[in-house]
């Protein structure tokens, strides 16, 4: 298949719609054509024309248009050829013609108005409302972040096994036990070297992974002291513990955290299966994830997350509403749903997260009874992304209890506060008047942070310099 562009030249723009379709898709921007291996056998013009978008076959008459016109043309491009294609495949998707990663952001542009959504971009009705509640909360919440303030990241990429559908660069840590407390010494160092040069409020603080709780108890214990000492934090800091994988919380990291100051952890089932929680190579069971979960409470952590992941391989839409139900029955206060997406590391083929009953079908009936069972024991969606190359087109949503909600998570995936990462495989953000934002990356091997994470912690001081 072939897509010949006239009048514009939005090349990224058709060929994101076009990955909706098929797989296998290039752009050229030298001939201004996307085309698409896979795709059926025929050549498209993608053409602006008196300031209109068309879509029609090659060889024929461009289409009369009645369609008022509301839309800047990089966007009406891609609406007009997703409209030509869902006809042509048959297949619509919930989020219509958008394809960027943040609907939230096009909903705020459109007032939150579910209503405009739905016409000028085709998203469906559950869709748009979602975006436009969630986009509410996230300026809510962005709105109590002062713009001066910084979050700060700490990524520990290592983890005890690999999950089968992860696309992660971590490490297997049971294959780097002799690395975890020279990473571990390294980030003290960076810490240390950022605190010393950057002289602004760090208000969020972020330790995930990864999974951060892999390092020993003791060498755990050291650097969430090391942080609090270092960071000066106060009792308004939100210090977060992407605990994660129930099988690596233990007592002992469980009061060190409280000691610390740290105030919202997340313990992850993924889901409350512990089948499929083997079949995954996640080495603990649902009943662990409870356990850990009543030992946080019983030591006062009053702000607990939960992922889950709707599009499981091995689950149907009853195995994900059952773990919504178990989590539902634990209250924690931020329940955090995942949807299976193709990712390019993963052990999982290509073919089985583009097996549209797997990925879409079944998960997106799924996810609006699970967002139902949400909304009515009292959690509203505060942030939601999506992302790129997605099989199934869905999104990733937080829900929390209100006045529950991480500040940090909005700040990050939104785009609009800095945001500081230490250690590896971490990305730096810097936001500028405008909304334009610029990224300072580090690197992914953890041996190279280890050898001279200094080299790196200079780099981020000049990056916000
Ligand atoms: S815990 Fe998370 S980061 Fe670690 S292997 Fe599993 S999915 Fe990947």
């Amino acid at each position: 298949m072939k897509v010949v562009l006239r009048g514009h030249a939005n090349t990224y723009g058709i060929s994101d719609v076009l990955r909706l379709f098929c797989t296998k898709v290039r752009e050229d921007k030298e001939k201004n054509e996307v085309t698409a291996e896979d795709g059926p056998d025929l050549t498209l013009i993608s053409e602006v024309y008196e300031g209109r978008a068309f879509t029609y076959r090659d060889g024929e008459a461009r289409p009369a248009s009645d369609e008022e016109y509301t839309l800047d043309p990089k966007r009406a491009v891609k609406k007009s050829f997703y409209v030509y294609m869902r006809d042509l495949m048959s297949v619509s998707y919930p989020w219509g013609c958008l394809t960027g990663i943040r609907p939230t952001v096009v909903a705020e542009e459109e007032g939150f108005d579910e209503k405009s959504l739905s016409s000028k971009y085709l998203v469906r009705e559950d869709k748009a409302k979602l975006a436009c509640i969630t986009g509410a909360n996230e300026r809510r919440i962005l709105e109590e972040i002062p713009k001066e303030d910084m979050g700060l990241y700490i990524g520990i990429p290592f983890c005890p096994s690999r999950c089968e559908y992860c696309s992660f660069i971590s490490a297997d840590a049971t294959k780097h036990l002799n690395i975890l407390d020279k990473y571990e010494e390294a980030l003290e160092r960076e810490l240390q070297y950022i605190a010393d040069n950057i002289l602004r409020n760090i208000s969020m603080v972020y330790i995930g992974g990864g999974t951060p709780t892999v390092l020993s108890d003791k060498t755990f214990e050291r650097l969430i002291y090391k942080v609090r000492s270092t960071l000066k934090m106060t009792p308004e800091t939100e210090f977060t513990v992407e605990a994660g994988r129930p099988d690596t919380i233990t007592s002992y990291k469980l009061s060190a955290m409280k000691d610390a100051g740290v105030r919202r952890i997340c313990i992850n089932p993924q889901t409350m299966r512990s089948e499929t929680l083997s079949k995954l190579n996640r080495r603990h069971t649902a009943e662990d994830a409870v356990k850990v979960f009543e030992e946080a409470r019983s030591i006062g952590f009053d702000v607990i997350n939960m992922d889950l992941i709707a599009g499981l391989k091995y689950e149907r839409d009853e195995d994900f509403l059952y773990s919504v139900q178990r989590l539902l029955e634990l209250r924690p206060e931020n329940i955090t749903i995942h949807t299976l997406y193709k990712k390019r590391r993963a052990a999982m083929g290509k073919d089985e997260v583009l097996d549209r009953e797997l990925t879409r079908g079944s998960v997106d009936d799924a996810l609006i009874k699970g967002y139902e069972m949400l909304f009515e024991n009292g959690y509203i969606p505060y942030y939601l992304y999506r992302q790129k190359d997605t099989g199934h087109g869905l999104e990733n949503t937080g829900f929390a209890l209100p006045g529950k909600e991480c500040r940090y998570n909005v700040a990050m995936m939104t785009d609009r506060r800095d945001v500081i990462s230490v250690g590896a495989g971490g990305m730096s953000k810097r936001i500028f008047d405008g909304g334009r934002y610029e990224r300072c990356p580090c690197t992914k091997d953890p041996h190279e942070y280890i050898r001279d994470p200094l080299r790196f912690a200079s780099k981020k001081v000049l990056f916000f310099r």
